[in-house]
């Protein structure tokens, strides 16, 4: 439970940064400045794994500043996981709370497909061939955290957004009519590229074989959003979570490890 509400802190939180941002910046306070493609908080700046990898390819450059500000988050995904995705990425709040309302109202999806990494890594192909390609970071048009990011801060700095938000439209109605969760699941580059970065260690949520009480009653895998299943107990599986909901599991064997 203390989990699950920090993790609704965090969520929240994010959100409130991108409306904080151009507020701050619009009086001329600067120490937080940026969005999801690349923060700076002070001095330091993060970039988006991806985004950087793009800005790399379409340069053939790198400086110290870029390679610094690309291995924090990276760092951060191989100790702790896909955090980012369940804790931090505000499209991950806006389709959960989507996912919530349609279990509400008992929406049945067209798909139930089960959840594999291969389409997104297809995705994260193409998008990286394009991007060298054509010179400029394609993949970027379609990284959901960094247009809602972007697109907070142009409205609360100048009142306006951009046609870009029609994306995020299109992926909540898709998730909630066509595949749960289809987007994350199996389309988007950023959490594709971040999920590459796994290594024996990477924080994990396990359920717990030696004090197995499973009576294999399926709501764990209802209960997760990604439709991942524990009771498999493969990697495979545990490859693709965002350390999120397994806490709320009835038979509470599940663990940070
Ligand atoms: S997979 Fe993409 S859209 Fe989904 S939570 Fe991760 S970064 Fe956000």
């Amino acid at each position: 439970m203390k989990i699950r509400l920090l993790r609704r802190v965090t969520q929240l939180s994010t959100i409130a940064m991108f409306i904080a941002i151009p507020m701050l910046n619009k009086r001329g306070i600067d120490a937080l400045m940026g969005s999801l493609y690349s923060l700076a908080i002070g001095p330091i700046w993060i970039t988006d794994p991806l985004s950087g990898l793009q800005v790399i390819l379409t340069t053939l450059s790198a400086d110290s500043t870029l390679i610094v500000s690309i291995a924090i988050p990276l760092v951060f995904t191989l100790v702790f996981g896909r955090v980012f995705c369940g804790w931090m990425c505000p499209q991950n709040a806006l389709s959960e709370l989507f996912d919530f309302l349609s279990r509400k109202i008992g929406v049945e999806r067209t798909f139930r497909l089960p959840p594999t990494p291969m389409p997104r890594y297809a995705v994260l192909a193409v998008m990286l061939a394009l991007t060298v390609i054509l010179g400029f970071p394609v993949a970027n048009l379609i990284s959901a955290p960094g247009i809602i990011s972007v697109q907070m801060s142009g409205y609360f700095m100048e009142g306006a957004v951009g046609v870009e938000l029609v994306l995020i439209g299109v992926i909540v109605i898709f998730e909630f009519f066509v595949i749960r969760r289809g987007w994350c699941n199996y389309i988007c580059p950023v959490g594709g590229f971040l999920g590459i970065f796994r290594i024996g260690k990477t924080m994990s949520v396990a359920y717990r074989k030696e004090t197995d009480q499973c009576i294999k009653c399926g709501e764990c895998v209802k209960a997760c959003q990604l439709s991942l299943n524990p009771m498999g107990g493969t990697m495979d599986v545990y490859d693709e979570q965002f350390l999120c909901t397994l806490v709320h599991y009835p038979i509470g064997k599940a663990a940070l490890q």
